[in-house]
């Protein structure tokens, strides 16, 4: 699998979702459903004191728009800088929660216009929060948020951040950055199964906070109050949790989001320097994630002949979104990847594109 999640499993991942039948109203699930809260928490673990999980059952963007729906007030406006999809679908979110996005739509090549972004903050007044992308799988950029957020620092602004595909795969410094929530999800750089996603939240923000929540069941607040009671306030993937939990603990063991992190920037060293000598040229000059890449298509095969081609030989790209989606296709290296796994891709895709 080299599309950005679902991701290929371990095999002892995938077996925990065999684990034992279980009702969420059983204390053998508030045990479970404790433990991974904790885990994702000290996923970084300088996070660990002054911050909180929330499980949703849904995708990540499920998490997402928990996030901003519940914590954005409708009556000040929330800054929206995007330079993809992502950035672009929580604009669409805010506005169809009935919020007061203003949104920077930023072209989805380039850099956050971070002098555009500190303009807008001295001149518009009130601003709830700035929202942002932290890796944007678009085209594969990993936003400066460490240079957005002293912008943001600045003007006392915290953040918002989309973290559904960084987290667990790179550096992701909260309290530093003055984020005040992140939503990600189990199936991306954490190695787990869809169905579980989740937002850290800043302890202090749930002290005496009306949510803000247009939605019952993404209602941030809620859920965490009742997974701080114990119980979740509805019915959880039970089975995506108990994967979840077990690929938190492998993580851990592996050493980490700083392991992964460089077992990504390897494997994906390796890969841009392997498809660029194929005549695939890197989209983005810099500012790349470790974690995906955009190549070009070369001239003379489609996507979908490309696709169809790695796809005989068992392996999974991912094409490009709206204006790129004949322009580029996209590799990540989230998931148990092996050497062997990428030495037998580099020679597939080689033979196919001679
Ligand atoms: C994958 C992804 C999402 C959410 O996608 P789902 O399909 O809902 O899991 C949101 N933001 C980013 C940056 C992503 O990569």
């Amino acid at each position: 699998m080299l599309n950005p999640g679902p991701v290929t499993l371990t095999d002892t991942v995938r077996q925990a979702m065999a684990g034992p039948d279980l009702c969420h109203r059983e204390p053998a699930f508030s045990k479970l459903m404790s433990n991974v809260r904790e885990s994702l928490v000290q996923v970084y673990s300088e996070n660990a004191t002054d911050y909180t999980a929330a499980l949703l059952t849904g995708s990540g963007t499920s998490a997402v728009e928990a996030m901003v729906d519940s914590l954005v007030p409708k009556d000040r406006p929330a800054l929206v800088c995007s330079n993809g999809v992502y950035g672009e679908r929580i604009a669409q979110m805010l506005q169809m929660h009935g919020k007061t996005p203003l949104h920077l739509p930023g072209k989805w090549t380039c850099d956050l216009d971070l002098s555009l972004i500190d303009a807008t903050l001295a001149s518009v007044s009130d601003i709830s929060y700035v929202i942002a992308v932290h890796h944007e799988t678009t085209t594969g950029r990993l936003n400066d948020l460490e240079a957005l957020a002293k912008v943001c620092i600045a003007h006392k602004k915290p953040m918002l951040v989309d973290a559904v595909s960084s987290f667990g795969g790179t550096a992701l410094p909260l309290q530093e950055w003055n984020i005040a929530a992140c939503a990600a999800t189990a199936n991306k750089c954490l190695h787990g199964v869809p169905g579980i996603a989740f937002v850290l939240l800043q302890q202090e923000l749930l002290h005496n906070h009306e949510s803000y929540a247009t939605s019952l069941y993404l209602d941030l607040v809620t859920n965490h109050d009742a997974q701080e009671n114990g119980y979740p306030a509805f019915t959880p993937a039970i089975q995506s949790l108990y994967a979840l939990r077990q690929s938190l603990e492998e993580l851990s063991e592996q050493g980490g989001w700083e392991a992964r992190h460089h077992r990504y920037m390897e494997l994906s060293s390796r890969l841009v320097h392997f498809i660029s000598e194929l005549g695939c040229n890197p989209l983005l000059q810099d500012g790349s994630s470790s974690i995906l890449t955009s190549f070009e298509l070369p001239t003379g095969i489609s996507f979908d002949e490309l696709y169809d081609r790695l796809r005989e030989q068992n392996f999974v790209i991912y094409a490009g979104q709206k204006q790129l989606l004949d322009r580029i296709f996209r590799i990540s290296v989230m998931g148990d990847l092996t050497d062997r796994d990428v030495e037998q891709f580099q020679a597939s895709i080689a033979s196919i594109l001679s």
